[in-house]
């Protein structure tokens, strides 16, 4: 994946000088985490993350189960494998439905993260699976956006609720209620709600969106962060974390070339699992999150 491949080079060179030892010292331990945080840092992996991080790396490395094993340095790649699912949130979490249906997915976001794409994707996704999802324009901010709503559910092949004149436009918490309630009436089992972005975290956009993420109680809010970025990516999934406490993190752009280690430090850092990656501008270019997965391309 392009956004970690540098990461990933430095981890590989770092792990290819430990392979040359046999035993380990604490030297070798201390000066292999020392490369592996300049290698997190330089990526972009907030300070906080990088230091809990090269912390448990450290104790493990330099405790039994590397002392004893056969091969410590395999053991020492096998201790930041794991600690690195775990930054990355552990277990894979996948979508939450609903009992009764429909499941509400609600996508919170800056502008340009790529929230309406992600709603095509998502809804394509579900649709592929045997689900009957409906998008809700409730992005009223943008003049496009609800156009752009609209094209992407075409491509995706399932219908959009967009607002009519007269049926609340100007209102988003009116059009998200609506849409939900329509899409109850049409008996669709999923309903993605797509809501508005600002270029910065605004207190009127996140007042908006815990005003519909009330009127409409989701089961998933998902936030959509940008994996470029770059540092500003912690402050601000920390703001929506506080404003709309979202359930669960999407990733997009990561087929872009920037550093994307802020993006990594989100799940650590809110608590909240990634659950889906957004790897391109076509609707197929999106995947679930897998931690387990991702810490293997990043070391592989
Ligand atoms: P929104 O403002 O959050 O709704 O963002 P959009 O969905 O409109 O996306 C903003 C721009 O990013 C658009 O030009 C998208 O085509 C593009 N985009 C969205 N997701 C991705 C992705 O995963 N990779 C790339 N390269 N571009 C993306």
């Amino acid at each position: 994946m392009a956004t970690f491949g540098n990461l990933s080079d430095r981890l590989a060179e770092t792990f290819k000088n430990l392979r040359t030892k046999g035993k380990l010292s604490a030297a070798d331990v201390d000066g292999t985490v020392r490369e592996i945080r300049r290698a997190l840092l330089d990526a972009d992996v907030a300070l906080e993350v990088v230091k809990d991080f090269t912390g448990k790396v450290r104790e493990r490395a330099l405790g039994d189960e590397v002392s004893k094993a056969l091969n410590p340095a395999q053991q020492v790649v096998k201790i930041v494998n794991e600690e690195l699912v775990e930054i990355l949130g552990g277990q894979q979490r996948r979508l939450e439905f609903a009992k009764k249906p429909p499941t509400i997915i609600m996508l919170a976001g800056l502008q340009g993260a790529g929230k309406t794409t992600l709603a095509g994707k998502l809804a394509k996704w579900l649709a592929k699976d045997g689900h009957t999802p409906i998008l809700v324009a409730a992005d009223l901010q943008r003049p496009n956006a609800v156009t752009q709503l609209e094209v992407v559910g075409a491509q995706a092949g399932v219908p959009v609720y967009a607002p009519q004149p007269g049926n609340g436009v100007g209102n988003p918490v009116t059009v998200a209620r609506d849409g939900v309630k329509y899409a109850q009436q049409k008996m669709h089992d999923v309903v993605i709600v797509d809501t508005a972005g600002r270029l910065g975290v605004d207190a009127e956009m996140m007042k908006q969106a815990a005003d519909i993420r009330k009127a409409i109680d989701p089961d998933e809010v998902l936030f959509v962060i940008d994996a470029m970025i770059g540092q500003d990516a912690v402050a601000t999934a920390r703001a929506f974390q506080d404003g709309v406490d979202f359930t669960g993190v999407v990733l997009s752009k990561l087929d872009g070339d920037a550093r994307g280690g802020a993006a990594l430090s989100v799940a650590s850092i809110t608590g909240r699992p990634i659950m889906f990656a957004s790897t391109g501008e076509s609707l197929d270019d999106f995947e679930p999150f897998h931690p387990d997965r991702m810490a293997s391309r990043i070391l592989d």
